[in-house]
């Protein structure tokens, strides 16, 4: 959240000086430019998923090399990292981990690759990564002129 109020500050920059008016036109007009140029960028991703999840993915997948998987019941397994001979339990039914981090930030970590690999299972279908074009259709019902409606309350 630091980061992104940093970048907004930085962004507004140029108008922090002027009059609140001017300041909130500016960044309305600012925000309406910024999301169909968004918008156009993705609609030509091809990938499923986003390129910094993607590269973290790969990154989880190459580090489940030294991770070994047993399972214990449906969807359970108990996984052991190869150097610490640390043990995680993976749901892959819930989609937890007790590392936490596939909880956290929602990307699989390297003991759940090391359990979807136990299972043979193709890796989309076992993770709750969201694909790309639900969140191109989101982004387009955003802050769209033509279909909001103005009401103007009077007291
Ligand atoms: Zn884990």
């Amino acid at each position: 959240m630091n980061n992104l109020s940093e970048s907004f500050n930085s962004t507004i920059l140029l108008t922090r000086d002027k009059p609140i008016i001017t300041m909130m036109e500016w960044i309305r007009t600012y925000l309406m430019s910024r999301f169909p140029h968004l918008r156009e960028k993705l609609s030509a991703y091809t990938s499923v998923v986003m390129h910094k999840p993607n590269k973290s993915i790969y990154r989880e997948i190459e580090k489940s090399g030294n991770c070994f998987a047993v399972w214990i019941s449906d969807g359970m397994f108990e996984v052991t990292q190869g150097f610490t001979m640390e043990k995680f339990i993976v749901d892959l039914t819930n989609h937890t981990c007790t590392c936490y981090f596939w909880d956290l930030v929602g990307i699989p970590c390297r003991h759940v690759v090391a359990a979807i690999n136990f299972e043979k299972i193709p890796f989309a279908q076992k993770t709750t990564m969201k694909p790309l074009k639900s969140s191109i259709e989101y982004s387009s019902s955003l802050l769209n002129p033509k279909t909001e409606k103005k009401t103007l309350i009077l007291k």
